[in-house]
């Protein structure tokens, strides 16, 4: 499989609904998992250098889909639908909760996920149930959290340093502040993503 060098190229190639419309199993992807509304569509528009490519909205719980974003015909970003929205029905938290989890635990190009949390309210019941999944199918996560710009440098490091710190046992996953409109930990985050995806196949 070719490598990639950066993630600009990323196109809008298909949204499902359920796992059985996902793209083939094959080749490499990264995907994107958060609450609705903690900066997730705003956080893959920073990593792939578009304005538009994921729909940021002022109205959470809008985008119900898995969408992929196609680099090469063998190396994906995914955009899972957003969570923890009040306003969504119950029939469908459930199809999304079972979609995701089914995806999280079974998908085998699937190289690791990139987790967007609200710096201000990290660690959400739903966000420590996706951790769980993660854990459990022995998938990485690189924690972002987001709107980093929100609070002063001080408060940054501390709010870090508690969430590594309750996240201790959970070798697999690694934690980063990020803010998207103040460009804070976009670098770093975007080399894990690379990296992940150029690993050779079995690395992970
Ligand atoms: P999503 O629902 O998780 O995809 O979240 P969005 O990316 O649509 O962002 C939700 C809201 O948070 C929007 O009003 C964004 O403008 C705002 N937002 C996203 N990222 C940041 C950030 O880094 N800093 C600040 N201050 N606001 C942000």
């Amino acid at each position: 499989m070719s490598k990639i060098n950066s993630l600009n190229s990323a196109r809008f190639e298909l949204a499902a609904h359920r796992i059985s419309q996902l793209l083939p199993d094959s080749g490499a992807e990264v995907a994107f998992a958060g609450r609705s509304n903690s900066g997730k569509s705003s956080a893959l528009n920073a990593l792939t250098n578009h304005t538009r490519l994921a729909r940021t909205s002022k109205v959470p719980g809008r985008t119900q889909q898995i969408i992929f974003f196609s680099m090469t015909p063998e190396v994906r970003l995914v955009d899972l639908p957003g969570y923890g929205y009040a306003k969504v029905p119950e029939k469908l938290k459930i199809h999304w909760s079972k979609t995701i989890e089914e995806y999280l635990t079974t998908r085998n190009s699937l190289r690791g996920l990139i987790q967007t949390m609200d710096i201000r309210h990290p660690l959400r019941p739903q966000d420590v149930q996706l951790l769980d999944w993660c854990n459990h199918s022995g998938l990485r996560v690189r924690l972002l959290l987001t709107k980093a710009d929100k609070l002063g440098g001080s408060r940054i490091r501390a709010a870090v340093e508690a969430v590594r710190k309750s996240l201790a046992e959970q070798p697999l996953v690694s934690v980063q502040a990020f803010s998207s409109t103040k460009g804070i930990g976009v670098v770093e985050a975007r080399q894990c993503v690379l990296q992940w995806l150029n690993e050779d196949e079995n690395a992970n």
